[in-house]
């Protein structure tokens, strides 16, 4: 029999941020946002603000597990957005759960560190994610940082985003978006490309899609990563292409960019 809420069901799997700037509230407000119905199991439980994180608490396989099985032996989960990861314990996990469970591939967003600087992952994550998680993932999202810290390559351009992206997938995704937001931040004297535009690159299994916006010259806005792969998630739940579903989430983050409290936008 059909459920009573026949809204397609999205599990993100992630840190909880209590100030709701990032991490799981932010992913279940994006999935709301979508027309989607949220269902969330947390990583670790984070202590901090718009300033500062303060200390986290992870959770263990066992405790994560244990979230996460009931839910998804009652529903059926239609996309998964992966956030902080903290520990190899819980990759290796997450793992487990895919495969065991058969969940559909992830939309993995590599947090790694938070604004202020904070590592919020450990460094044996970072090595479990590119061995264990990487193949089994839909898309990967990282920002400019997160793909030099995942390849070894310093990115200073879009040929550095490409060659990025290309060996994200031979470390086995089948599909990399790179975030070019932060290399204009990081060369913004001297960048040689239209600095009024910023620009993601999709690169799904060898074709790669260009996706330029304007610039939005703003403070940094948090948890912009949690919602463009929450978003990314819940429009491949609804169907949609990935392209079509990175185009929407993009959107969707450029709006929260814009209309930010204390940024250029009319709130
Ligand atoms: N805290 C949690 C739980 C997160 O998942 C993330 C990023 O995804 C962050 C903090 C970092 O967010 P920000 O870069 O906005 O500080």
């Amino acid at each position: 029999m059909e459920a009573a809420n026949p809204q397609r069901l999205v599990m993100t799997i992630a840190g909880f941020d209590p100030s709701g700037g990032a991490g799981i509230i932010t992913d279940v407000r994006t999935i709301l946002h979508f027309g989607c119905r949220p269902a969330a199991a947390i990583t670790s439980l984070t202590f901090q603000n718009s300033e500062a994180v303060f200390g986290a608490i992870h959770e263990t396989a066992d405790s994560l597990r244990a979230q996460v099985l009931p839910v998804v032996q009652e529903q059926q989960v239609l996309a998964v957005k992966l956030g902080m990861l903290p520990t190899a314990e819980l990759i290796v996990e997450v793992v487990r759960l895919i495969q065991e469970r058969n969940l559909p591939a992830p939309v993995i967003d590599p947090v790694i560190r938070a604004s202020s600087g904070y590592e919020l992952v450990e460094a044996s994550a970072i090595e479990a994610l590119q061995r264990e998680l990487l193949p089994l993932a839909r898309l990967i999202t990282p920002n400019v940082p997160e793909a030099e810290m995942l390849t070894g390559i310093s990115i200073e351009d879009e040929q550095g985003m490409r060659e990025a992206s290309r060996r994200l997938r031979e470390m086995g995704a089948p599909a990399v978006l790179v975030k070019g937001g932060h290399l204009k931040r990081k060369s913004r004297i001297g960048f040689r490309e239209d600095p009024r535009q910023s620009v993601d690159l999709l690169d799904d299994q060898g074709e790669v899609t260009e996706f330029r916006d304007e610039w939005i010259s703003a403070p940094p806005v948090r948890g912009t990563g949690c919602m463009l792969s929450s978003g990314i998630a819940a429009c491949l739940a609804l169907r949609l292409s990935l392209v079509e579903s990175v185009r929407l989430a993009k959107d969707y983050v450029t709006d929260a960019i814009r209309f930010a409290p204390d940024g250029s936008g009319e709130n």
